[in-house]
């Protein structure tokens, strides 16, 4: 098998049927073995039906779906078709038709001709969404290449091929929270990048609201570095110097001029701030806390419902 396409679905019923058709008549005489593995991850809407369909009318052969008994996030869906994968090369590609499989062709291109590359992934050079939404994403890169260890590239999707050694990196990383961007970058490899440009969504909707993607962001950080957690211990100190500062100021106002303590509105207002600041380093505890916490319960990443052109499921968590 040369190569496995890994696409997650939620509510895609105007989508699927016809990225299925774009890639069969783009990959026809170019690349002739290859599987289509569908993951449908607990759509509301008709995804379910028309995945069997696609599956029934492919005569069975290069096409595996996996259905979730509920909504579990793409990159569950991302990791149960890894699994699945038999293909040289596997691709992660969006089932709304904004990413071409006409790119894809020029990934596997820049595989076979170039074996120092292990992953090709494509960037967007010019981002098509709004430019609040650039802004913030743009910031989030900034911070997040700041913190962590890894290397976040802004632009950079999980649009991406790449050879069964990496696909094997990913799956042994089991965790939970996952965060592709920071899983593909994070496990190494020789990535080459390509621009490519976003489409316009075929149908429906993209289900990324600004909230979704603030807290996912905000996961992205929390689990690829521990640099929150240090602010504490910077925040803490400054708190302390100012006080001590404070305190001698006090000092020698009383002493030399005779001025009394100012007021009681000081000493309130230390208080909320003082308290507010460890409130919210408490805050970000937790948030690690809470990872730790449905981490160590060893939870599945997804739970299968259903599967089509699968002999052997693979267990939900199984680590490769
Ligand atoms: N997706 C998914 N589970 C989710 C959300 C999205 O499998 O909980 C899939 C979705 O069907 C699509 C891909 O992930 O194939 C990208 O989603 P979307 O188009 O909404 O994101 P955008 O392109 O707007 O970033
Ligand atoms: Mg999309």
């Amino acid at each position: 098998m040369k190569l496995s396409l890994v696409v997650p679905c939620y509510n895609e019923e105007d989508n699927v049927e016809l990225f299925y058709e774009e890639v069969r008549k783009c990959f026809q005489g170019k690349i002739d073995e290859y599987e289509l593995i569908f993951v449908n991850d607990g759509s509301k809407d008709n995804t379910r039906k028309k995945l069997k369909q696609i599956y029934l009318n492919s005569g069975k052969q290069h096409v595996k779906v996996i259905g979730f008994s509920r909504n579990f996030g793409k990159e569950a869906a991302i990791y149960a078709g890894l699994q699945q994968a038999e293909g040289e090369y596997t691709t992660v590609i969006d089932a709304d038709l904004q990413q071409r499989p006409e790119v894809v062709l020029q990934m596997v291109q820049v595989l076979d001709e170039n074996e120092d590359y292990d992953c090709v992934a494509a960037f967007q050079e010019k981002r098509s969404e709004g430019r609040l939404l650039t802004f913030f994403k743009n910031v989030f890169y900034k911070i997040i290449n700041k913190v962590a260890d890894t290397e976040f590239i802004s632009g950079a999707s999980d649009f991406r091929t790449f050879r069964a050694n990496m696909r094997s990196a990913i799956l042994s990383m089991s965790e939970y929270h996952r965060f592709s961007k920071g899983i593909f970058s994070w496990v190494g490899f020789e990535t080459k990048f390509i621009p490519y440009v976003a489409e316009k969504r075929n149908a429906g909707t993209t289900k990324w609201s600004f909230k979704k993607l603030f807290k996912y962001g905000m996961d992205g950080i929390i689990s690829f570095s521990v640099a929150p957690l240090k602010l504490a211990t910077w925040a803490g100190t400054i708190c302390a110097e100012l006080a001590l500062l404070y305190m001698v100021i006090i000092f020698l106002q009383k002493i030399f001029f005779g001025i009394d303590v100012p007021g009681h509105a000081t000493v309130v207002t230390l208080i909320l701030f003082i308290g507010g600041v460890q409130l919210f380093f408490l805050g970000i505890l937790g948030e690690y806390i809470s990872k730790m916490y449905i981490q160590e319960k060893k939870r599945p990443i997804y739970i299968t419902r259903e599967t089509f052109g699968i002999e052997k499921p693979r267990e939900e968590s199984e680590n490769q």
